[in-house]
């Protein structure tokens, strides 16, 4: 059974693009076929991976809106993993879909079409609680919700739950939230522990455990277009990674049973 997990926080810059490139590596590393799924026009993800949006002609903005197949538009990366890269003109998949029947359902319609072809399919969402994310959080099984536990300007959490809650009620309602992965995480401060034990208690949240260490490894990855697992293979950032990778697996065997 293919496990989807979106991951999703409408704030920016809390490391979703970041987590799905390495925890999809990690996947991979551990023998599972995965695909990620690139769902915001910015295109980090599709760049960061080695692709530049600009030569692509078919992207997952003609998968949602006009139905072309996705194995047309899935690309092999060197990290081992399977992309449905973007582009800018996903952009405009918004205002598309919002006047179309079923656009909750976009994304799951795709997840579907491939699933056999994967173990997990990680959805990298926009940073904003548009149609996009909406369609994501409606494909998954799993909500992961990465953090930043650098400010205490966390309230976003319950915007992105009642979201959450809302999807849970009209389009999907096996969703479940896997918890937050605690990201650009400094375990050597009081703060950092402070935030995290905040947020999980206000919101009865689980902890993606181990935390994601706050690293300048991880400002060098995109650049060369791989993800941190091969560009600083043994770096503490990597192995959390790989941690929390091993973590979802032993996860998603639990829930299958
Ligand atoms: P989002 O997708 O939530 O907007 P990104 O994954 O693009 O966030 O990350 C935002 C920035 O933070 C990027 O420049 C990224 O390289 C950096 N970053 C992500 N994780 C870490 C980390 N653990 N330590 C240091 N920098 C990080
Ligand atoms: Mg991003």
């Amino acid at each position: 059974m293919t496990t989807t997990l979106a991951v999703a926080n409408q704030k920016g810059g809390v490391a979703k693009t970041t987590s799905v490139a390495s925890i999809g590596a990690a996947l991979a590393e551990l023998g599972q076929r995965v695909l990620l799924v690139d769902l915001d026009p910015q295109a980090c993800l599709t760049f960061s991976l080695g692709i530049d949006p600009e030569d692509l002609e078919v992207s997952v903005h003609h998968v949602l809106t006009k139905g072309t197949d996705p194995r047309e538009v899935i690309i092999e990366t060197e990290d081992g993993v399977h992309l449905l890269p973007a582009t800018i003109e996903l952009a405009r998949a918004e205002a598309d879909l919002l006047t179309r029947t079923g656009r909750e359902h976009v994304v799951k319609m795709v997840v579907e079409d491939v699933e056999d072809d994967y173990d997990w399919v990680l959805l990298d969402c926009p940073p904003s609680l548009g149609v996009l994310t909406v369609a994501a959080l409606t494909a998954a099984r799993g909500v992961l919700i990465p953090l930043q536990c650098e400010t205490l300007s966390h309230r976003g959490v319950g915007q992105l739950l009642d979201t959450v809650h809302d999807v849970r009620r009209f389009t999907n309602r096996k969703l479940e939230v896997w918890g937050v992965l605690p990201t650009l995480y400094d375990g050597r401060t009081n703060h950092s522990r402070t935030v995290l034990e905040t947020i999980a208690e206000t919101y009865e949240l689980e902890v993606v455990e181990p935390p994601i260490p706050k690293t300048i490894k991880f400002a060098e990855a995109p650049a060369a277009g791989r993800s941190i697992l091969a560009t600083s293979r043994t770096s503490k950032g990597a192995q959390a990674y790989r941690e929390v990778a091993a973590n979802l697996v032993t996860r998603a065997g639990r829930k299958k049973r």
